[in-house]
């Protein structure tokens, strides 16, 4: 049976089609610009194929609430032209198929969830480290809603005294992703992360921003495994340095067999970064 996929990302927009094993038979990524530009591309792409349902991650924030009357729209987002878009709703009107909704990192968690690291676990978070940060939460094996959805990326963090970085969110001075987001390592040292590779100073701060998020993370949601993706982990040498010092913060506060093996509690995405398209056919496959 095939099924459709929409990561919807601040910078792409990554269509797939595949089918509820996980297999994936086409997929195209196009830049995000303006709804007039990508809605006919996406909705002619899908449209290609016999899918049976379409499973939407979308960047947020979204209205997530089937018994709302924006069910399906992106709410408050910043991005010119994407304010109060009706995303779900122009693909109904076009598709006429059952689709499923939530946000891009709740997608990546679930894709986690059914086909990855996170099978054997019953409540696990999914975070990305890239232009923004964003947190995907699953509960006793359900998505995490709430109110909106978790904004895990706004948290707000004891700055390290010695950095004099003011941040780039513009609604906070302290939060994770003003502080540790790619833009924020780019806006404190002046290039792209990627060529900071071999000053250790530059991944000890993030990772002690990081380890400070996850510390909090830990304490509130008790996740069980916790995976860290997009482009800023890319830089491996993050990960011992995440572990050391989340395991420093919580001085012994906590003794979980989870926690003794660090290694597998915080782990690098399994699934070759297709976590979120394969969360995005599960969506579909569950709003059938
Ligand atoms: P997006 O968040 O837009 O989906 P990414 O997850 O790739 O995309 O994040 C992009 C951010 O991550 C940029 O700020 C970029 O500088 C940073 N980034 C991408 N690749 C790397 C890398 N290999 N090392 C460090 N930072 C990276
Ligand atoms: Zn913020």
């Amino acid at each position: 049976m095939l099924l459709g996929a929409l990561e919807a990302g601040g910078t792409k927009m990554v269509c797939a089609v595949g089918d509820e094993t996980g297999t994936i038979y086409d997929r195209i990524s196009i830049p995000t610009s303006t709804p007039e530009k990508n809605m006919p591309e996406l909705t002619a792409y899908f449209q290609q194929y016999d899918i049976k349902a379409l499973g939407i991650g979308t960047f947020g924030p979204a209205d997530l609430h089937p018994a709302s009357p924006t069910y399906g729209c992106i709410t408050t987002t910043p991005k010119p032209g994407w304010q109060n878009f009706n995303l779900m709703g122009e693909f109904q009107k076009a598709l006429h198929i059952p689709i499923g909704f939530d946000t891009d990192v709740n997608a990546a968690v679930l894709g986690e969830a059914v086909f990855g690291c996170m099978k054997d676990i019953s409540t696990g978070i999914y975070i990305t480290i890239g232009t923004g940060v964003g947190v995907g939460v699953m509960v006793n094996r359900q998505l995490l809603h709430g109110m909106l959805h978790p904004e895990g990326g706004h948290i707000l963090l004891a700055r390290n005294p010695a950095d004099s970085y003011k941040g780039f969110c513009p609604y906070h001075e302290n939060c994770l992703e003003g502080l540790a987001a790619g833009p924020a390592i780019e806006g404190r040292y002046g290039q792209k992360a990627v060529t900071l590779k071999d000053i250790p100073e530059v991944w000890e701060l993030e990772a002690e921003y990081i380890a400070k998020a996850l510390v909090n993370y830990i304490l509130v949601l008790s996740p069980e495994r916790i995976v860290l993706g997009g482009g800023v982990m890319h830089q491996e040498q993050l990960f011992p340095l995440i572990r050391q010092k989340t395991t420093a913060y919580l001085n012994g506060y906590l003794t979980t067999k989870q926690l003794e093996d660090m290694n597998n509690y915080i782990v690098p995405p399994s699934l070759n970064d297709n976590q979120g398209i394969l969360g995005c056919l599960q969506l579909a496959l569950d709003a059938l």
